[in-house]
């Protein structure tokens, strides 16, 4: 069939394999190729530092599809196997095992991977990161010798593998260079929170102290020595100090990248026929009026299927309110917006702070930039609206639990 088109979805996450469906979804009956480093089909990584991480969830409740979808769908799915060179001119990919491939449209879905901890002795044995699954089975089995944890970084990895591991019985201790947990994603007033929730399930914190050295017997860790000069004692640490994401492909190959690969809010690259979604995409997003690249599972959710309808010349305005969750011990949020310090000057709250059932409020000029439900549900979609409004808001009225939040 020499008319057949094919488009190609380079990395097997959550935004790829979500693109591929939206293909066949929508009618396309081209070839569709998704590729993916890893082994495994694509799975989803929220389980990874909860359920599974526990033992709560079985493994299988982590997979996009079943085993059998790709082939029923028609989608040619190679996974371990990675894509090393990309020629935008020729629209050519070239593969690890040796193979070629000719895209009539490329997706490029390929995340971001832990940063690695600089120091000396970050290469012994008991180290851990979590971000595949393999990481996810390594770190489950270590958890259960309940031993001694440090944990580096109080951000979203440290804080849930924290709350599995103290359910789990072990000892732990998160090093962190911030006054408080959670600060660059959500600013101090609610990162204090979360700090407390912590500290009160038994977590010790050392904040404002990075890691300097790991220290080992025998090429296992056994240590932690902070920037204070504090050595924490562990049989294991795990590393949380956030991602990079995965440019090397679209960098090498010309494409315009910084902080991940721009994009328009069509999601469209600067090179012709190739688009980019999920936390490797920096969007150019027309709600928020500036760039922003989210590395949470929503994101990858719902921009690989964005960007699967501009691959079909469908017109796209990524113009979603940025959705994320957590659950940590009994306390489980939703949050919409991006609250970063430095983009809000308030923030607002409605309902029983202290016994954690309540939502936050982060302002900007008096509009709602961004809101937390922590314990309260089946509000998100309206606090989403609150944000998509940009409306000057009354605080007297936001922060009454009796003034129903749809009134506002
Ligand atoms: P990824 O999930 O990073 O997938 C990209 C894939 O592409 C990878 O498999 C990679 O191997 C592959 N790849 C990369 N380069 C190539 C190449 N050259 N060739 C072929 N394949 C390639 N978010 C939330 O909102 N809530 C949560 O509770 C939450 N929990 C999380 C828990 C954990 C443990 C982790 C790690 C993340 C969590 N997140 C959560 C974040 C969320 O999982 C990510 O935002 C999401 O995985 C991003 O999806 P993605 O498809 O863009 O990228
Ligand atoms: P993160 O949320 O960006 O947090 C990294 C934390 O590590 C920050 O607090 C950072 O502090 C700190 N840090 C940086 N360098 C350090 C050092 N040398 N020593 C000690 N601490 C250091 O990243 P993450 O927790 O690693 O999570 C990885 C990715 O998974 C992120 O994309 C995250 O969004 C995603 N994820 C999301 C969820 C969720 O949404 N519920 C859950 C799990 C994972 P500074 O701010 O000072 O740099």
């Amino acid at each position: 069939m020499p008319d057949e088109q094919t488009y190609v979805i380079v990395g097997a996450g959550l935004a790829g394999a979500k693109a591929a469906e939206t293909l066949r979804e929508e009618g396309f009956d081209g070839r569709v190729v998704l590729l993916g480093s890893e082994a495994e089909r694509p799975y989803e990584r929220p389980p990874l530092s909860k359920g599974y991480l526990l033992g709560k969830d079985e493994k299988s409740s982590a997979y996009v599809h079943d085993e059998g979808w790709y082939g029923e769908h028609a989608v040619d799915a190679r996974f371990g196997v990675t894509a090393t060179g990309l020629d935008p001119a020729s629209r050519r990919l070239s593969l690890a095992d040796g193979g070629s491939l000719g895209y009539d449209r490329l997706l490029l879905t390929t995340g971001a991977s832990a940063r690695r901890l600089p120091v000396p002795g970050a290469d012994l044995d008991g180290v851990l990161y979590l971000r595949t699954m393999e990481d996810c089975e390594r770190l489950r089995e270590a958890l259960r010798r309940q031993g001694r944890v440090a944990i580096a970084g109080a951000g979203w990895i440290g804080l849930e593998v924290a709350a599995a591991a103290r359910e789990l019985g072990c000892e732990v201790t998160v090093i962190e260079p911030e006054s408080v947990a959670l600060s660059r994603s959500i600013g101090p007033e609610l990162g204090a929170m979360f700090t407390e929730l912590h500290t009160e399930h038994g977590v010790s914190f050392r904040f404002g102290e990075g890691v300097s050295e790991l220290r080992g017997e025998g090429g296992r860790v056994r240590g932690v020595v902070t920037s204070a000069g504090v050595t924490v004692e562990a049989d294991i640490v795990v590393v949380g100090i956030g991602v990079t994401p995965n440019t090397a492909l679209a960098e090498a190959a010309g494409l315009a990248v910084s902080n991940g690969i721009l994009v328009d809010a069509g999601l469209a690259t600067s090179a012709p026929g190739v688009y980019a979604a999920g936390d490797v995409a920096n969007v150019d997003h027309p709600l928020l009026g500036r760039r922003v690249r989210v590395e949470h599972w929503a994101n990858a959710l719902s921009g690989g299927p964005a960007a699967a309808r501009a691959m079909l010349g469908q017109r796209v305005s990524y113009d979603w309110v940025p959705y994320f969750f957590s659950d940590q011990y009994d306390l489980g949020m939703e949050a919409a917006g991006l609250p970063e310090p430095g983009t809000y000057d308030r923030v607002v709250s409605r309902g029983d702070r202290a016994g954690r059932e309540f939502i936050a409020f982060w302002l900007a000029g008096g509009a709602v930039i961004a809101g937390m439900n922590v314990n309260v549900w089946d509000v998100s979609d309206t606090i989403q609206d609150l944000i998509r409004s940009g409306r000057t808001v009354d605080t007297a009225r936001l922060a009454d639990p009796g003034v129903p939040l749809t009134a506002i």
